[in-house]
């Protein structure tokens, strides 16, 4: 049952999206953001990033399952969420022949705001990103970088309470990558919850508290950085044994975990920077005879290895 929580910025239940062509890009997503939060989305090129964000700004329409922004339900009360969510999409979308500071101004109409007080937003926010002294370039005349900063000016102007970016740092070079951060971060430090979509690992690190991995449609983690991280630092081993085991193999050490599978194998979970040679010996000293091992990879590591390293 689906409650208003407004202590929530984002609330997704049961979201499905199948395209026109029949395929299914989303599988059921069930995903909680709560306010203040810097929570990142990642995934592969093709997980469905793009289109839960198509879906949350209103530009694609779900198949099934719904979305409450700040407890309102974004197909019901659409001038409502639009006033309090900002986004930057991947593409950059103004019009290459208009002057920098008339893109704000005219974003900033779209939200009522006129006159004098669009100025002033705009140059406040044209300010934050370093774009003041371009305000009457054509936006063609910007450099890649400038043109990302001014999606993200643009998307400020209304002061939305969210802030959702899609790949914002996608083909910026790394000095402006940590610029752009170091802006994002004060922004959320100042009260503004902010979810990013991004396929790089470290870039989730360095800003998110709270992170959900997405594959093929569907969640396959949502967790805090924290927890991701001690996770991907350790590495389970499978043991099989040449006898029948009577008692598990203990270990005399906190990091190590030892869980029996049958009766001719067990698994054992450490540390990635574990030196293993450790374990044979002490597994030696317990009289166990080992046949074989091998790592188990469980689907998230599966997924790091194959395309979300950075
Ligand atoms: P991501 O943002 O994670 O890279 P997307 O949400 O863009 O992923 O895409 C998810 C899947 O849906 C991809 O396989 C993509 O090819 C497919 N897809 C996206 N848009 C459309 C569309 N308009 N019609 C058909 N398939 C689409």
């Amino acid at each position: 049952m689906l409650t208003n929580n407004p202590k929530y910025a984002i609330s997704i239940r049961g979201l499905t999206k199948t395209y026109a062509n029949g395929f299914q890009a989303l599988k059921g997503i069930d995903l909680d953001v709560q306010e203040n939060d810097f929570f990142a989305l990642l995934g592969p090129n093709g997980a469905g990033k793009s289109t839960i964000i198509g879906i949350i700004s209103t530009l694609v329409r779900a198949s099934s399952g719904t979305i409450q922004v700040f407890g309102q339900n974004v197909a019901t009360h659409v001038y409502e969420t639009k006033l309090s969510l900002g986004i930057v999409p991947q593409e950059i979308n103004f019009s290459q022949f208009e002057k920098v500071g008339d893109i704000v101004i005219t974003q900033a109409g779209y939200y009522g705001l006129r006159g004098e007080l669009a100025k002033q937003r705009a140059e406040k926010y044209l300010r934050k990103l370093d774009l003041w002294e371009k305000r009457d370039n054509r936006s063609r005349m910007l450099s890649g970088g400038m043109k990302r900063r001014l999606m993200i000016a643009r998307a400020l102007v209304h002061e939305p309470r969210l802030l959702i970016l899609d790949e914002p740092t996608a083909g910026v070079d790394i000095e402006l990558r940590r610029s752009m951060w170091e802006f994002l971060q004060e922004l959320n430090r100042n009260g503004t919850t902010i979810i990013l979509t991004t396929h790089y690992l470290e870039e989730a690190e360095s800003l998110c508290r709270n992170i959900a991995i997405i594959n093929q449609g569907q969640i396959v983690e949502n967790t805090s950085m924290r927890k991701l991280l001690d996770k991907l630092a350790r590495q389970t081993l499978i043991f099989d044994t040449c006898d029948e085991l009577k008692t598990l193999p203990a270990f005399n050490d906190s990091d190590i975990q030892c869980n029996a599978i049958d009766s001719h194998s067990f698994e054992v979970s450490l540390s990635t920077s574990r030196d293993i040679n450790g374990l044979y010996a002490a597994l030696s000293d317990q009289g166990v005879l080992i046949k074989g091992m091998r790592n188990k990879t469980n689907r998230l590591e599966e997924l790091f290895l194959s395309s979300l390293k950075s």
